[in-house]
């Protein structure tokens, strides 16, 4: 497909009235104008891929003016960039460092940080030297995907030139950095007519007198490739054999259970990300499919999300059981150490080894699966994934997909700027842990997403109520994930945990928390009322707890129950029989399941909370029950020995604490500021 030209002259022109006046605010407006436009679109460049800059003036706290590079800091992603993430560095010092024959990457770092403007800026980008030495005003530079289509080719050099006669030029690879620049701008000198770069194995270098000369030349060489590309493409649709449902969703959990099991893992547990697109599965279903799995990536630095290679699991793979998985896993992760072993050999420089485990999965029938720590990194995985599988498929079509080599790929995984990052962050108490949370939407469910959300959990909230379960996402984070069902309907627990399997590939923790109280009197309790409280209050919890708890032994990943029971399970309040009966009920459901699933490793607990102000007592219940007892709102609430409100995150908090109590099984916690009546013995 073509890429659109998005430029607009009045949002341009805005664009540079908002940013002031001078020539170094209207160079760094339309600077950020083009890169947002390129960045926006995935298929220019994949997250954080690509970089861009413009050379303009600005002056000193002397008044003299100064020559800058304004350059992509790192940690931005061009589609969101705004000022503040191109910094400007003196540009003269920059041009010095071609003389050298030869510079450290911790060097060129060093050397690009002592010459920003403003020492709090971003690192510059590891590119900055080859935009430096390029003589040109704009420069852009992307790893699309048909630009990385043309530069894994066989012989990219001729294609080029069918496709761009002498316009652009080719550079061989090189890692980026030092020797990348002045190799590049070598090239560049030797034939200063060009309007571009085609980098091998890499991407494309583009140019212009202005943003908008630039930005279109990126439209328009991309456009040239992919209509050059288009003419090989096979049209043919193929019928893709897949699994049914059910084994899909075992296979997941056995596979995320076993790549926590695999031996020496001493990892935070992982969530999956899994794309099951038309393009994906017709791509595993390629005859070349093993091949493509071991030819490597597409650009270098994608090498550092996805590792060098996939793990390719057939179709006859689903159905094996989470050791033959395991098995499968351990096969990937002792090639993976004899390629570090062989290639840290060769490199010369002690080297620490990464996580051996594979990032993305392509597994045949089923889908591309990311392998992430968070949902957000298996997300990223997938998506580059989805863009290597392209080019290789465009590749494949057109002549070959021959990128770089082991060696080279491991030069930049291992890349000494890369290494330095590694042990400096300690996962999160939950990174990794999915925990799905009923009544989700409620003043209590809100509270633990919040709990659980800050030590890295993925959050599933689960809620009859869709209205409230968006306006709890609005408060709480846009990375929870909402699933609107009546918990008392016979298919939910199916419907609930397909769902989570699906998205993350199982779940590790669910929190039973809807509930609602029904007050009557005993002498007039309708048992009508009360089954239908046992519904929600009893019923419900428990179909939940024994589905999830199949799922756990099925995927062997050591999951926990959480229960929201009440004071009133052990200590009657007037009129809330049809409440307490079936939550005393729930009471000894935890008793009971721990009993039976200790031995699998499930451990079951619950929360006994009290006069928590939230939907079930809401400020109208508080006033009417606090007048009852002669007393006002606060005092009523504040009716505990230790004379305090008990609010929702009080209880959230005891949620979290068993959750992390390793040791404790069958245990109910106590929240509500000290009650003797109520307390358990
Ligand atoms: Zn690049």
């Amino acid at each position: 497909m073509l890429f659109l030209n998005n430029w607009c002259d009045d949002e341009w022109a805005q664009r540079r009235l908002a940013a002031g006046t001078s020539e170094f605010d209207h160079d760094l407006a339309d600077r950020v104008y083009t890169s947002q436009l390129i960045g926006r679109v995935p298929d220019l460049v994949m997250h954080g891929g690509g970089n861009t800059s413009c050379k303009t003036v600005t002056s000193n706290l002397f008044g003299e003016q100064v020559d800058v590079l304004c350059v992509k800091g790192s940690g931005w992603d061009l589609g969101t960039i705004e000022a503040a993430g191109l910094p400007a560095v003196n540009l003269e010092p920059l041009l010095r460092l071609r003389q050298l024959l030869k510079l450290s990457d911790e060097d060129m770092v060093n050397v690009q940080r002592a010459n920003l403007l403003d020492s709090s800026s971003p690192n510059p980008s590891v590119e900055t030297l080859l935009h430096a030495f390029l003589p040109h005003k704009f420069i852009d530079h992307t790893h699309s995907t048909p630009f990385l289509v043309l530069a894994n080719l066989p012989d990219p050099e001729a294609a080029m030139r069918e496709i761009f006669g002498e316009k652009l030029a080719i550079v061989p690879y090189v890692k980026p950095g030092f020797d990348l620049a002045k190799l590049a701008a070598k090239v560049h000198d030797e034939s200063p007519q060009i309007e571009g770069l085609l980098l091998a194995k890499h991407g494309h270098f583009t140019w212009g007198d202005n943003a908008k000369q630039s930005y279109d030349r990126v439209i328009e060489h991309t456009n040239r490739v992919e209509v050059w590309l288009d003419q090989y493409r096979s049209q043919t649709t193929l019928q893709v054999q897949t699994p049914q449902l059910l084994d899909e969703q075992h296979f997941l959990q056995r596979l995320r259970g076993a790549l926590e099991d695999c031996s020496g893992n001493t990892e935070a547990p992982v969530v999956f990300n899994l794309i099951q697109t038309e393009d994906a599965l017709r791509f595993l279903d390629r005859d070349d499919v093993a091949t493509l799995a071991k030819a490597g990536v597409s650009t270098p630095d994608h090498v550092i999300r996805i590792k060098p290679y996939p793990l390719l699991l057939e179709l006859e793979d689903i159905k094996k059981s989470k050791n033959e998985l395991i098995k499968l896993i351990e096969a990937y992760v002792s090639d993976y150490r004899s390629y570090f072993e062989r290639c840290a050999k060769s490199s010369g420089i002690p080297k620490k080894m990464l996580s051996p485990r594979p990032k993305l999965i392509w597994a045949k029938g089923v889908g591309l699966i990311g392998v992430g720590g968070s949902a957000k990194e298996a997300s990223v995985i997938t998506d580059l994934a989805q863009q290597n599988i392209k080019v290789m498929a465009d590749g494949a079509d057109a002549g070959g997909f021959c990128p770089v080599q082991e060696q080279d790929l491991f030069d930049l995984e291992y890349w000494s700027l890369e290494q330095a990052k590694i042990g400096k962050s300690k996962p999160l108490a939950m990174q990794g842990r999915v925990v799905v949370i009923t009544g989700g939407a409620g003043v209590i469910g809100q509270a633990i997403a919040s709990v659980f959300l800050k030590v890295g959990a993925e959050i599933v909230l689960v809620d009859k109520n869709t209205d409230q379960l968006v306006a709890a996402q609005s408060k709480i984070s846009p990375n929870i994930t909402l699933l609107s069902i009546d918990v008392t309907l016979p298919e939910a627990p199916n419907r609930i945990f397909e769902d989570v399997t699906k998205r993350f590939g199982g779940f590790d923790i669910l929190i039973s928390n809807a509930g609602a109280a029904v007050q009557s009197s005993f002498e007039e309790l309708d048992q009508k009322a009360l089954r239908e409280s046992f519904e929600l209050n009893f019923f419900a919890h428990f179909s939940l707890a024994q589905a999830a708890f199949k799922i756990f032994k099925a995927q062997g990943v050591v999951g926990q129950i959480l229960f929201n029971v009440s004071k009133q399970a052990v200590n009657p309040g007037k009129n809330f029989g049809a409440y307490g009966l079936p939550k005393s009920t729930l009471f000894f459901l935890i008793r009971q399941m721990a009993l039976e699933c200790g031995a699998d490793g499930v451990r079951v607990n619950g929360v006994n909370a009290d006069r928590i102000r939230s939907g079930l007592l809401n400020d109208k219940m508080i006033k009417e029950r606090a007048k009852a007892r002669g007393v006002d709102d606060a005092s009523y609430l504040a009716g505990n020995l230790l004379k305090k409100e008990v609010e929702a995150h009080h209880v959230a908090e005891a949620f979290l604490a068993l959750a992390l109590s390793q040791r404790t099984t069958g245990h109910v916690m106590t929240v509500d500021g000290g009650n003797i009546e109520a307390s358990l013995r």
